[in-house]
């Protein structure tokens, strides 16, 4: 038996407690053939093994990114991002150039805006973009996902110049003079200029889990099918091998297989069905045909994406209690609860995964209700249901979630503090009583949670070693307040190990050990002699899933 690839001269961090450490590492037919010392795993090598000397640098199982928007986050690749920028000149200049240098397109786009862009607090209307690009229309889209902001071209070609009726929850604000201001609030109001951009197909999945109107042409799809390759191929430079998506539908899930059958697939993918609550129990038989038609260790489903609430920062979480910063609002849950406690019973009876978005301690605590229901209809079983988020939690729901055996699925770029995040208004917000069991990983692990970790892509930058870095480096929110921080192994296994456990897939995958995939990031850096404020420098040189190199970079 000889291996199609060996990788030597590496510091394996194996994630293996019956075996931390090795030298080397066999590959053969997509699995690990051997792994430990140099001597043992040379002996496999033939004249037509591909040798990879790892230079003394890190390696790891490849990372899963456990909560991530593929296709939103590939839209905004290679676009104008308008991260960091501040001012009225300089998004002039920003948009004026990919203007000049992007001529075509129905509509001009940027993401990453931020809500403060203009210094003195002014809002962004259409007449600022108006006096930026004015012969055709332009868009940009917040950091947050949730906001856009249009020119005068943009909102006239959408339909949205002289308002239109929107589902509860939209909104296009409107100016003194009764036209469009250009600010538009939550998906459904952009969704006219997401069609036209031609963006909406891929959107679907996120803004009503639905299917396109039409099929699309072949055009259209060949379209898609690029958009998302490169998505796979930015998580894939990232030393990612496995992801969760957060959002989807069956046509995701189609341009992921024709994908795949072009032998293209360079990250294994599982896309969820997301259930919004206008929807009526019935139709999770759409889960399940995804579910039975997906199931390979490439391409799967069998899980149920919803969102009980929204965010922190514009008062849309559902607390448990009123904020600290507005006496009369607790927020308002997405579902009601016997409305979750249907969806999760018929959900669960069907075997799938259920995963929900829950920022607030409301949420959480309802979420929790609904799983215990479900669990009462159709007996216990390993269903290893998740809670994403999990911002703030009771403290008498800490130990539930840990017997219900939910998965807490966290973010630690997302905590105020982390990756120079600020820490107000959030922590008014929130309130001094509610802060230690504010985004509280390490109380929730050490109580028993199973916690991945992930990105939310684009929501924060995918990087996971950014998220380790954010997660080493966590600081208490005041002297005399828990320390939520966590060590490079338990950050390590929550991208790897944890992430594995949350898909059902511990025995093949989330570790380096024999007869499973082989699944590998090797890293530029030995990560273990680095500083923490540095650990993001380290990036992937190689990356390789299923044995084949997803990503290369001067090896
Ligand atoms: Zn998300």
């Amino acid at each position: 038996m000889s291996a199609d690839m060996i990788i030597e001269n590496a510091r394996v961090l194996t994630m293996d407690p019956s075996l931390p450490r090795a030298e080397a590492i066999a590959v053969k037919d997509g699995e690990i053939l051997a792994i430990g010392e140099r001597a043992a795993v040379l002996g496999l090598r033939n004249g037509a093994t591909e040798m990879i000397d790892a230079r003394g640098a890190t390696v790891l199982p490849g990372f899963i990114e456990s909560h991530m928007h593929l296709a939103w986050g590939a839209m905004g690749l290679g676009g104008l991002d308008l991260g960091g920028v501040r001012g009225f000149d300089a998004l002039a200049q920003k948009i004026g150039d990919h203007a000049k240098s992007n001529p075509q397109g129905a509509v001009l786009r940027a993401t990453g805006a931020d809500h403060e862009i203009l210094p003195s607090g002014e809002r962004i209307t259409r007449h600022h973009l108006d006096r930026i690009v004015a012969d055709r229309p332009f868009a940009m889209t917040a950091a947050e996902g949730h906001t856009m902001w249009a020119n005068t071209r943009a909102l006239e070609a959408a339909g949205l110049l002289h308002g239109r009726d929107l589902p509860p929850g939209n909104e296009i604000l409107m100016g003194a003079d009764g036209l469009a201001g250009g600010e538009l609030r939550e998906w459904g109001a952009f969704e006219p200029v997401l069609e036209l951009s031609g963006e909406l197909r891929l959107s679907l999945g996120l803004i009503t889990g639905g299917e396109p109107a039409r099929p699309p042409t072949d055009a259209e799809r060949a379209a898609d099918r690029e958009m998302t390759k490169r998505g796979l191929a930015y998580c894939a430079s990232q030393g990612i091998t496995s992801l969760h998506n957060m959002d989807g539908n069956l046509y995701q899930l189609e341009l992921l297989a024709e994908i795949e059958a072009e032998g293209a697939l360079s990250v294994r993918a599982q896309i969820p069905f997301h259930y919004k609550n206008f929807m009526t129990p019935d139709v999770l038989e759409r889960a399940s045909v995804m579910a039975r038609r997906y199931r390979s260790e490439w391409l799967s489903s069998g899980m149920v994406k919803a969102f009980m609430d929204g965010v922190l920062d514009s008062w849309t979480a559902y607390m448990d209690e009123p904020y600290a910063d507005r006496a009369d609002w607790r927020g308002e849950p997405l579902f009601t609860q016997k409305h979750f406690n249907a969806f999760a019973a018929e959900a669960d009876r069907r075997g799938l995964q259920i995963a929900v978005h829950a920022c607030g301690d409301g949420s959480v605590r309802s979420i929790l209700d609904g799983y215990d229901h479900a669990r009462r209809m159709n007996g216990a079983r390993d269903s290893r249901h998740r809670i994403e988020h999990v911002e703030v939690i009771r403290p008498a729901d800490i130990q539930r979630l840990v017997d219900l055996g939910v998965i807490a699925a966290m973010q630690p770029q997302h905590p105020p503090g982390a990756m120079n995040l600020p820490l107000e208004p959030t922590l008014s917000r929130v309130g001094k009583a509610r802060w230690p069991y504010a985004w509280a990983s390490r109380t929730l692990r050490e109580a028993g949670a199973r916690i991945p970790f992930a990105s939310d892509w684009p929501v924060s930058p995918i990087s996971p070693l950014l998220g380790i870095q954010a997660a080493i480096r966590r600081k208490p929110f005041a002297a005399g307040y828990p320390d939520q921080s966590c060590t490079l192994m338990e950050a390590l296994a929550a991208y790897t190990v944890e992430g594995a456990y949350a898909q059902f897939m511990e025995h093949r995958k989330g570790r380096l050990k024999c007869g499973y995939l082989a699944d590998i990031a090797v890293l530029s850096h030995d990560i273990e002699g680095m500083q923490t404020d540095v650990l993001h420098k380290a990036m992937p040189t190689l990356t390789i899933c299923g044995g084949r190199v997803s990503y290369r970079n001067n090896v």
